[in-house]
């Protein structure tokens, strides 16, 4: 029996009227036709989404069902894995703007994404916030300011993260600390005075604790150019979408690079972060300590999903500039340059002002 997915990611939508490729349009749950703005709904699965069980995922890779194949681009400069749309015809690496060529598209295998958090907004509302940073900046040179007027520059690509869910429960030996206050006198003489000192009694502590973990959320880019900040890298996940390709028709998909099981290795550390928080909060008083903390995690499942983020990448005096805004939130995070001749000119400016006001008062005092 095949149990392999055969869909395609790649069906192509075409308008109804005009034959041209129907995008998805941001912030909403349709296709549009660029050129005689026709709309279709996209069919959204009542279902839902379904979490993966990990087990099978993690020892039989690729062997499963839920993976299918893509048309992928690697970048040679910095080595990320973009998944590129038909309508492309010249394309540029959306981390390092390095230009691809189309026609190195090779065909490539994936754990299929089970969900995805469509854009919020267009293109053009994201370059109108980058737009309102840049100048916004003191110091710019205004070279950046024209450089980012090109909007063409400005891209939404769907990262991929891995999401795990399991459940938790653990063991934990520790202490408890409550603290208690003593009052002493220093010094002598003069000096002397009573002072409070914050002390800690410790009391021997052990438990249990257990609790579902949701949605512990992991990056799936090794990527190591035009890293996504953490300061943007946070969405609502209660708004994630069943997958449908449709949701990245007109935007870069890029491919996992961490794979599952180095992803499942993070969410256990984090998973161990939480176990480690909880016990201390079972523990309670003022202070806790932990010594043993033995965790296990059961009925553990995962998620493929798909992010959106818009990214610009420019060159600037052969330095490499990125910035992005999260496709959901509009938050905006970036890396600039600073004008060497702005700064030069205005600490001129402010040690000419002192000399002046040092003139004038010695004037005053003559
Ligand atoms: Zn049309
Ligand atoms: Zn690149």
């Amino acid at each position: 029996m095949e149990t392999k997915s055969s869909q395609k990611s790649e069906l192509k939508k075409p308008c109804v009227n005009c034959g041209s490729e129907l995008l998805y349009a941001p912030g909403t749950t349709s296709l549009k036709c660029e050129y005689c703005d026709h709309t279709e709904a996209i069919l959204i699965s009542e279902n839902g989404f379904e979490e993966l069980e990990l087990k099978g995922y993690l020892s039989e890779m690729g062997s499963q069902s839920h993976s299918e194949e893509i048309m992928m681009l690697h970048c040679k400069n910095c080595g990320a894995n973009q998944h590129i749309e038909e309508h492309y015809k010249s394309f540029h690496c959306i981390y390092c703007s390095m230009p691809l060529i189309v026609e190195d598209a090779y065909k490539d295998e994936w754990i299929t994404p089970g969900a995805v958090l469509p854009f919020q907004f267009d293109q053009k509302e994201a370059h109108a916030i980058f737009k309102k940073w840049v100048n916004s900046l003191w110091f710019a040179p205004n070279k950046l300011k024209k450089a980012s007027l090109d909007p063409e520059k400005t891209k939404g690509l769907y990262a991929p993260y891995w999401t795990f869910d399991a459940q938790l429960y653990a063991d934990y030996i520790g202490q408890r600390g409550q603290y208690y206050y003593v009052t002493r006198t220093v010094g002598s003489g003069k000096n002397r005075r009573t002072v409070t000192e914050r002390r800690t009694r410790w009391y021997p502590a052990s438990g249990h604790i257990s609790g579902f973990v949701d949605d512990t959320l992991e990056k799936a880019s090794k990527q190591r150019t035009g890293v996504i900040p953490s300061k943007i890298a946070r969405w609502d996940l209660n708004l994630l979408q069943a997958f449908d390709s449709s949701f990245l028709s007109g935007f870069i998909t890029e491919k996992y690079t961490i794979s599952l099981k180095n992803g499942h290795l993070e969410s256990q550390k984090e998973a161990y972060r939480i176990a480690t928080r909880w016990a201390k909060r079972d523990i309670g008083g003022d202070t806790q300590t932990i010594s043993t903390l033995d965790m296990k995690l059961s009925e553990e499942t995962f998620k493929h999903v798909l992010l959106p983020v818009y990214i610009s990448a420019y060159t600037f005096k052969n330095k490499r500039y990125n910035f992005f805004v999260n496709g959901q939130s509009g938050v905006i995070s970036g890396q600039r340059p600073y004008s060497f001749w702005k700064i030069f000119f205005l600490v001129v400016g402010i040690l000419s002002i002192i000399a002046f006001i040092l003139f004038l008062a010695d004037k005053g005092q003559a």
